[in-house]
């Protein structure tokens, strides 16, 4: 039995006459870039989310740029996140112009530690702190309640990266509703994905409305560009199909969760670290993480066996060689990044996956852990 680690091909094919359909209505519709269904699926998505407004752009290392950027983020400014993300976070800060100081994470759940978040902001006084970054990594919501008061305290923007979290909840918020802009990626593996590239950046109606004249070269309507922009745009045909995923986003959600419950009934009694879910929060299972300090063995065991795994990421943003030595670090270093980065292995999770699929695998898994 192969059980590979993602299958954005199963995504299409659960929905396929649907899709199909959205793509021949765009096709003859004459308008390809920023038309009627981009527009349809920002309101769509914004009331999904519980926001003013939704802005399609063109990915989501765009949306995390451009939300900076409608911050009024820029050089000369420090930005708080995780290293123990997508280096695309970090490059978006660098993009934005500002300077990525990079904090330590929370080892239960894998997100921004605020209490660190809190230290690096006392201890460094000299730097221009104006922004946190709080990336909801596999799914499950950074701890919000806590970086929601420190960004009031410190005044500083509170940007939420959830291209790994459309859809997880907070206290029954929606994730990208809770700071002051949320930025999504729409990459064909995330649990809301195109068939191709896109990005959106969900905020109040003032925020919102820069970031739809920056993703347009800084347009505003009549008056012609009203402040240096970028060319970052959603098309028609990613946007129609995305319409169509966003109504099976809630049970595609649930079935992740089902399966990633599955997977902890089968391999909590064993020594493997199974991923825990903070309470009030649902969690989106972007990824299902288990961690072992023998992860590579392990992997290599999968491979043998045909079951793909990933490892989210194996090399901490401030130690790849594009970024190592540029970035600051935040106060008490980036030991739990470190040591996470050796040992975590993200198992299959997708909503297509069948019970026998996961029971395949998690045995595997056990199997392995009793030997
Ligand atoms: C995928 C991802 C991004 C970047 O999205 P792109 O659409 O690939 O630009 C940013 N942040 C996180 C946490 C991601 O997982």
């Amino acid at each position: 039995m192969k059980v590979p680690v993602a299958s954005p091909l199963a995504s299409y094919l659960a929905h396929q006459d649907e899709i199909d359909s959205a793509i021949d209505r765009v096709l003859t519709s004459r308008s390809y870039v920023l038309g009627p269904e981009v527009e349809a699926f920002e309101g769509e998505f914004a009331s999904y989310i519980g926001r003013d407004r939704a802005v399609g752009v063109g990915n989501g290392t765009d949306a995390v740029e451009i939300a900076l950027r409608a911050c009024g983020v820029g050089p000369g400014d420090a930005v708080i996140t995780v290293s123990h993300t997508a280096v695309a976070t970090v490059a978006a800060i660098e993009l934005a112009g500002a300077t990525p100081i990079l904090v330590d994470i929370d080892p239960s759940t894998f997100t921004l530690d605020p209490g660190r978040v809190e230290s690096t902001i006392r201890d460094s006084r000299s730097a221009r702190i104006k922004a946190v970054i709080a990336v909801h990594l596999y799914g499950h919501p950074a701890d919000m309640v806590s970086l929601m008061r420190i960004a009031r305290e410190y005044d500083l923007w509170l940007i939420e990266d959830c291209a790994q979290a459309h859809g997880a909840l907070v206290d029954g918020v929606r994730a990208g509703g809770l700071g002051d802009v949320g930025t999504f990626s729409f990459y064909p593996t995330k649990n809301l994905g195109a068939i191709g590239d896109g990005g959106a950046v969900a905020a109040g109606s003032e925020l919102a409305g820069k970031v739809a004249s920056l993703r347009q070269y800084g347009l505003q309507a009549a008056a012609g560009s009203e402040q240096p922009g970028m060319n970052s745009r959603l098309d028609e045909l990613q946007a129609a199909i995305l319409r169509v995923k966003l109504r099976h986003l809630d049970d595609e959600n649930a079935r992740r969760r089902r399966l990633a419950s599955h997977y902890s009934e089968i391999l909590e009694p064993t020594s493997i670290q199974c991923p825990m879910t903070r309470p009030g929060v649902e969690h989106a299972f972007h990824q299902y993480v288990i961690r072992t300090p023998r992860r590579d063995e392990l992997r290599d065991h999968l491979i043998g066996c045909s079951v793909g795994t990933g490892i989210h990421y194996p090399v901490p943003v401030h130690l790849q060689p594009g970024y190592a030595g540029r970035t600051a670090m935040g106060s008490g270093g980036l030991g739990h990044t470190e040591a996470a980065s050796r040992e975590i292995l993200s198992l299959p999770v997708y909503p297509q996956l069948s019970d026998d699929d996961v029971d395949h695998v998690a045995g595997l898994v056990r199997e392995w852990a009793q030997r």
